[in-house]
């Protein structure tokens, strides 16, 4: 207890754990040395008063001193310090100060008592002997100024005193020179310890310094990795995580399943209860997702409403379908958000590694087709990619390759549908239908390859040229036979298209009135306002705008009010089962009724039967197109069956 208190005193201070060990190591590495050169001094000091003084003094006692030393220099030597805690650090170095304060006495006595023996000159030895070993010593336990101070008064304070007080001249001029070298040697100890402590103090900042940073760097690297929002791993987290799992570093080769978890009806809730509800939402969905999966996968949210799974190596494919059917299932259930009961889906595309793709990346954008596909096709479904989607991309893939090679002009030819007014017994139009025949492919259905074309950026270099050309062959019709021309939604939203399509009505001889231009619903849905606006310039031009495939898309029958739309086209779906299909006989009527209302021409496209037309007829409708007046004709064809339909007029009226 009064150890540490002096030390505190002297202002040592053992509560500085790190100091105390930093001063540990270094003075137990001097130790060991200052305890031989006091071992090896002392057999010295002994040699020489041997058979002067008592054997006491000069065998039996400095034996049992150098024995001690000895030892527990070896001690020392074998001690691991990086074992010893703190408090065992600090309890040693009170040991130790109380140690060389009783090895300083011991020193000191044996010193005086050796002194009443032998000639000046042995006596000079011992006071020399006793003054050097400390002068080594202070410098040996430097960093602790009190052990140092010790040393010093307890050792050389009574060989100064005894050499003071000789009657020797030479050994008072010693005294002198003892007493100013030991004290300049404390006062370099002092400063030495000092600038220890500082040096100690300034590497423990330091240290600090960096584990905080350290952990910042931790903190960092999770924000940049994780989504805020759910505590999920983010995207970037998810491609890296991708490219280790499939391929990587590590050329992990085991099969894989990865997905993608698209949230249906997300949209809907953050428009109608704010963004703030859409977070909890997500937040909500995510914890449900964790629970679901467990283990099983690595979740990350990939953006918006969109999740990426990449399942444990042990999945396989089964089960990994078996898993996305949980989770849909599992988001089923109403969610509690912001006190209104909420209920969403969501579509899950699977693909798997290897079968799918050779890379992260390649699987992953499987997926994503398998998760268009799913949202396509069977919304609310889990959709694995399999052998069939590998075909129909192959195909796409091959088209649009061919499309992009084709020379379009020469490939791309028009066929002509007659659009008859039954009740007037007239032909009022051709519909212009694109066909493509590609010298490496064959014959491509149009509905595909209007799709790739518009997928490829193709789409308004095809309807240029197919505009020309049926414009071409509608200046060689009558005044009073129309042109219906199809315009993709990319059209509309193409301010160069609609300017190639204005320049070529102007440059041929067929008046804009003729033209009618057939649109679907989707190019309305995609940018309502620029395809209101083109529709706008068409009609200006003096032309019409016909609504196609009407029925099948979502617009409801109010909303046609406000679309700058002349005609509209019922869908030949609905025709099909006309005669026996009382449903679709309902809504043929009503769309009737609908634009009879709102003053609308009324076409009806995919006639085939007599009594189609009859029913229709019978209804005041009659407009019609159809294979029950002619499938779709080459040019030539085109005119031959004018010809005849004129010839018939003519023949009536005559
Ligand atoms: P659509 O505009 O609805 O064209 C009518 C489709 O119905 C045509 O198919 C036509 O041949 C077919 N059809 C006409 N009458 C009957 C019938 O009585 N029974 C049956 N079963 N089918 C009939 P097609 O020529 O294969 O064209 C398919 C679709 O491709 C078109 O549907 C249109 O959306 C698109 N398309 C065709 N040509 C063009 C074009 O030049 N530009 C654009 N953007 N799309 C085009
Ligand atoms: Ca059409
Ligand atoms: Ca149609």
């Amino acid at each position: 207890m009064i150890v540490p208190k002096i030390m505190r005193a002297f202002g040592e201070g053992i509560d500085d754990a790190a100091l105390n060990r930093a001063r540990y190591i270094a003075v137990s590495k001097q130790i060991p040395v200052m305890y031989s050169i006091i071992g090896v001094s002392l057999i010295a000091a002994a040699y020489t008063h041997h058979g002067v003084a008592p054997d006491y003094l000069t065998v039996y006692l400095p034996a049992a001193f150098v024995l001690m030393v000895f030892y527990r220099a070896a001690l020392l030597w074998r001690s691991d310090i990086a074992k010893l805690s703190d408090e065992e650090i600090a309890d040693k170095m009170v040991t130790a100060i109380k140690r060389s304060t009783v090895m300083a006495l011991m020193f000191a006595g044996w010193e005086l008592a050796l002194f009443q023996y032998g000639t000046a000159y042995t006596q000079l030895h011992v006071a020399f002997f006793a003054t050097i070993t400390v002068l080594s010593c202070i410098a040996c336990m430097m960093h602790l100024r009190l052990s140092s101070t010790l040393l010093a008064l307890l050792i050389n304070g009574p060989s100064v005193v005894f050499l003071a007080l000789s009657d020797i001249t030479v050994f008072n001029a010693i005294a002198i020179n003892a007493l100013l070298v030991t004290g300049t040697m404390l006062f370099m100890c002092f400063r030495y310890a000092n600038d220890f402590k500082d040096l100690i103090a300034k590497q423990q900042q330091l240290q600090e310094q960096r584990s905080r940073l350290r952990s910042l760097n931790r903190q960092n690297r999770w924000l940049a990795d994780h989504d805020s929002l759910t505590d999920l791993p983010n995207r970037r987290h998810f491609f890296s995580r991708l490219a280790e799992s499939i391929g990587g570093d590590h050329g992990e080769t085991r099969p894989r399943i990865v997905g993608i978890l698209d949230l249906d009806g997300f949209k809907a809730v953050n428009d109608v209860l704010g963004h703030l509800a859409g977070d909890q939402l997500l937040a909500d969905t995510a914890n449900r997702l964790r629970d679901v999966l467990g283990d099983d996968a690595f979740l990350s949210r990939l953006g918006g409403d969109e999740f990426g799974l990449i399942f444990g190596s042990s999945i396989d494919a089964a089960g990994a379908v078996a898993k996305s059917n949980q989770l849909c299932e599992a988001l089923l259930a109403a969610f509690d958000v912001k006190g209104s009961s909420v209920h969403i889906a969501a579509t899950v595309g699977l693909a798997s590694y290897p079968s799918a793709g050779r890379t992260g990346e390649e699987v992953y954008e499987r997926a994503d087709y398998a998760l268009c596909y799913a949202k396509q096709h069977s919304k609310g479904t889990v959709v694995l990619f399999s052998e069939e989607h590998e075909t129909i991309i192959r195909e796409v893939s091959q088209i649009t390759h061919q499309l992009r090679e084709a020379e379009l002009d020469e490939e791309l030819s028009v066929v002509y549908q007659p659009i008859i007014d039954s009740g007037a017994g007239r032909l009022t139009a051709f519909e212009a239908l694109a066909r493509w025949d590609s010298p490496v492919l064959g014959r491509i259905s149009p509905d595909t390859f209007i799709r790739t074309a518009e997928q490829a950026g193709l789409i308004g270099q095809l309807t240029t040229i197919l505009f020309r050309k049926a414009l071409a062959v509608a200046e060689r019709w009558p005044e009073d036979v129309g042109l219906s021309f199809n315009l993709s939604p990319y059209d509309l939203n193409s301010f160069e298209t609609m300017a190639r399509l204005i320049q070529a009505v102007e440059e041929s001889k067929v008046r804009p009135s003729r033209i009618t231009f057939e649109i679907t619903e989707s190019a309305l849905v995609q940018d309502i306002g620029r395809a209101t606006e083109s529709l706008e310039v068409l009609r200006n031009m003096g032309s019409s705008i016909a609504l196609d495939d009407f029925g099948t898309g979502f617009s409801s029958l109010g909303q046609i009010q406000r679309m700058p739309v002349d005609r509209i086209k019922i869908d030949r779906s609905f025709i099909t089962g006309i005669e026996t299909d009382g449903a679709a006989r309902n809504i043929v009527n009503t769309i009737i009724d609908l634009c009879r209302n709102l003053n609308l021409e009324c076409v009806v496209e995919g006639v085939e039967t007599r009594e189609q037309l009859e029913l229709l007829e019978a209804r005041g409708c009659s407009l019609i197109q159809g294979y029950y007046f002619s499938k779709p004709l080459p040019p030539e064809e085109a005119d031959m069956f004018l010809g005849k339909w004129v010839e018939k007029r003519k023949r009536n009226a005559g």
